[in-house]
């Protein structure tokens, strides 16, 4: 049995005031079956940390680099991150695939680096509406899911986490149904399953995209979906929180 896994990315949104508004009751919430996970911004992760240290709540960040250390103005490493108290990674976010034109092999290479210093990453995939109009989601999510299997042995993809996004669902209030998520997310676990068959019972795959308190309850009532990754509703803690309820 997979334990859901509810994560939050706040994007580019944070504050102090904010922290402390949708931390508190997160770290107080008792009872949930689901794990959350919440994803500041950078700067935030150290008063994160803090505010959830006696908790379960796990800690992720946004992104990483692709290098270890060194001369890459701006960058933050893996590493650092670790050092931190962070658990999880967000690799190869649509956003950043479409604004700092991450390739597959870009979020490889973070996903090595993240490896590397025990970080588990939450690997983003999805088709944009083009491509799912022009019957190109099953190629498209393939792909982006392989380049990740491919170049890494089963031991380390037990820590990845699969986040299956359609583009065209985040931000915009249009959440794929729970039976066209759960088509997709049946197509990355049986691609796992071709590499590693017991890999693919443990695998972690999130949905993510308008999800929301209302609709939260049945995606995660599909086989395949093992909990969401949850955008503009993670800004809110009601909401986050009736969400990971929805989880079970
Ligand atoms: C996201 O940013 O990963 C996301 C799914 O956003 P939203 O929930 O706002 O669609």
């Amino acid at each position: 049995m997979r334990q859901k896994l509810v994560a939050g990315n706040w994007k580019m949104n944070a504050s102090r005031e904010l922290l402390e508004r949708l931390l508190d009751p997160v770290a107080q919430e008792k009872g949930l079956a689901c794990r959350l996970l919440v994803c500041p911004p950078h700067p935030y992760l150290p008063l994160a940390a803090e505010k959830l240290k006696s908790t379960d709540v796990a800690l992720g960040a946004q992104d990483c680099a692709a290098t270890p250390e060194g001369a890459y103005t701006g960058e933050v490493a893996a590493s650092m991150l670790a050092d931190l108290g962070v658990e999880y990674v967000l690799l190869g976010h649509s956003e950043r695939r479409q604004y700092q034109k991450e390739t597959d092999a870009l979020v490889v290479e973070k996903a090595g680096q993240a490896l590397a210093q025990g970080l588990k990453p939450v690997v983003c995939v999805g088709e944009t509406l083009g491509e799912r109009e022009a019957g190109k989601t099953r190629d498209v999510v393939l792909e982006q899911v392989k380049a990740i299997l491919t170049a890494f042995s089963s031991e380390e993809l037990v820590k990845v986490v699969f986040a299956y996004e359609p583009v065209w669902a985040i931000g915009t209030g249009l959440s794929a149904s729970p039976e066209e998520a759960q088509e997709v997310h049946a197509l990355i676990r049986k691609a796992i399953a071709e590499q590693d068959g017991q890999l693919a019972e443990q695998a972690l795959l999130l949905y993510g995209g308008s999800v929301k308190a209302e609709n939260a309850a049945s995606l995660f009532s599909m086989p395949d979906i093992d909990g969401g990754l949850i955008g503009g509703a993670s800004l809110d803690a009601g909401q986050f929180l009736a969400i990971a309820h929805a989880a079970g």
